[in-house]
């Protein structure tokens, strides 16, 4: 399997640490909202990712963190935390913004069947390792105190843009909103590991700490959460492009600095899904979520489709337009699917052929719309039913359209009669034109999908293989 690694911004073959199995750390959401269908982009991806190591047999363990305090308005620590914003405008308390949005944001996982991580930390649960992990880095001369809060010392770094190309501009990006000096800091680049003090008096969670009662950073939570369960190195990191600085910049750097040596190997970057004026984000433009997708009609799989048709390394643009599109391209797919007669003998090796393409396709840094053509090559094959239901069955391990369900069978199958229906009147027409040769391509045509006919004294009749 070959990856792009946005740390030495290249292709590689993905080699686990150890043999057969990774490790894998995903960013959680900030829960203090809907997740919008970008974020929800990543999360496909990186789910896709996770399945699709799955197929080519690792054994993988999967964690991610649920961020439930210490995210401020703006990344680079300054702000009101966003938590503490979400149960303002709601007038509720942040343990129940939290509670609301975590099971929101895995109803809307499970809407598009993307697989729950086999661990999920929210960030509330760890603040005795962050505790630790902070001190470790104060007493290996890491961090210091100004202020009453606790920074790392980003000077102290050999290097610190470790994804390499930020540039003033990027920089800018990555900080997103508003950027207040904070004349504690003594690099403009460090950053808060905890908080005793903040502009925002009112910020509701806080803890007895060394440094007096307060609350973490941001970053602090990824490297402890991902240690706790997964040790001390890591395979692999996903999260969408806009944590690469300073998010993970900073998950690196302290994270290394507390262990004396290299921390993970793979970093895996999701691009942003953009909207017609840029990228999406949750205070511009109408605020897209699955439940408004759903209100306005639309399968959340149908977005799962969209998403799989493009490139994760590419900005992707959502448009109601597209998404019309493939929603028909969806329900084409499973109407198909379910025209197909299964019968016959499951034949193993040609499976196992067709596994292995799909693997080697869509392995070729998380190529899904490869994945998809392949999807379609097999439908048009010569496999017998039973093998190509094998096939489909196995590719929609990684896929998870439900290209196999049952569920819409009733829709599929008004499809199928309307279109046999049809066939049927032409070939009525054919007959009493004379015209057997076109008579019979229909009978054929039909055959080929499955569907016997036969014609009797009440008129022609139909019925599957
Ligand atoms: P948040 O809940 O804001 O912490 O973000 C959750 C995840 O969504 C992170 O991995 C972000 O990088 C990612 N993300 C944010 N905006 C977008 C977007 N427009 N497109 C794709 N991913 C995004
Ligand atoms: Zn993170």
């Amino acid at each position: 399997m070959k990856i792009y690694n946005s740390l030495t911004r290249k292709i590689e073959e993905f080699k686990p640490i150890n043999e057969g199995k990774v490790s894998m750390y995903t960013c959680g959401p900030t829960v203090y909202h809907f997740a919008h269908i970008g974020n929800l982009r990543s999360y496909i991806c990186e789910d896709v990712l996770e399945k699709l190591l799955r197929f080519s047999g690792y054994d993988v363990k999967r964690v991610m963190n649920i961020t439930d305090v210490g995210h401020l308005s703006s990344d680079a620590d300054t702000g009101e935390d966003k938590m503490l914003k979400g149960a303002k405008r709601e007038n509720k308390t942040v343990m129940e913004i939290a509670k609301f949005y975590t099971d929101a944001f895995f109803s809307d996982c499970d809407k598009l069947n993307i697989k729950t991580p086999d661990v999920v930390e929210p960030a509330t649960n760890c603040i005795p390792e962050f505790i630790n992990m902070i001190e470790g880095l104060l007493e290996k001369g890491y961090a210091y105190k100004a202020g009453e809060n606790v920074y790392f010392d980003t000077s102290k770094l050999k290097e610190y843009y470790v994804f390499g190309n930020q540039n003033e501009e990027e920089l800018m990006v990555g900080v997103r909103d508003d950027v207040e000096e904070d004349t504690n800091k003594r690099n403009k680049n460090d950053f808060v590991l905890w908080f005793t003090k903040s502009k925002f008096e009112d910020q509701a969670l806080k803890w007895d700490s060394p440094w007096g009662v307060g609350y973490p950073g941001w970053h602090i939570e990824c490297s402890c959460i991902s240690m706790k369960h997964l040790g001390e190195t890591l395979d692999l990191h996903c999260g969408g492009i806009d944590n690469m600085f300073p998010h993970h910049t900073n998950e690196i750097a302290q994270s290394e600095s507390y262990l004396g040596h290299k921390w993970c190997n793979y970093w895996f970057h999701v691009h942003h899904l953009n909207d017609e004026t840029g990228k999406m984000s949750k205070s511009k433009g109408e605020f897209l979520t699955v439940p408004l997708l759903e209100s306005k009609g639309y399968d959340p799989l149908v977005y799962r489709l969209f998403v799989l048709q493009s490139h994760y390394r590419k900005p992707l643009t959502f448009s109601y337009a597209t998404l019309d599109q493939v929603a028909a391209t969806y329900k084409k797919l499973k109407n198909r699917i379910a025209a197909i007669d299964f019968s016959g003998d499951v034949n193993d090796a040609l499976v196992k052929e067709w596994h292995d393409k799909f693997e080697e396709a869509v392995g070729n840094d998380l190529n899904t719309a490869m994945g998809l053509t392949l999807l379609y090559d097999c439908l048009k094959s010569d496999l017998n039913g039973a093998t190509k239901r094998k096939v489909i069955e196995d590719y929609d391990r990684v896929l998870s359209l439900d290209l196999l369900k049952e569920g819409d069978a009733a829709e599929a199958d008004d499809e199928l009669t309307a279109y046999v229906e049809t066939k049927i009147a032409e070939r009525a027409e054919a007959k009493k034109a004379k015209d057997f040769a076109k008579a019979d391509a229909i009978r054929e045509e039909l055959a080929s999908k499955g569907v016997i006919i036969k014609d009797t004294r009440e008129g022609t009749v139909w019925s599957r293989a």
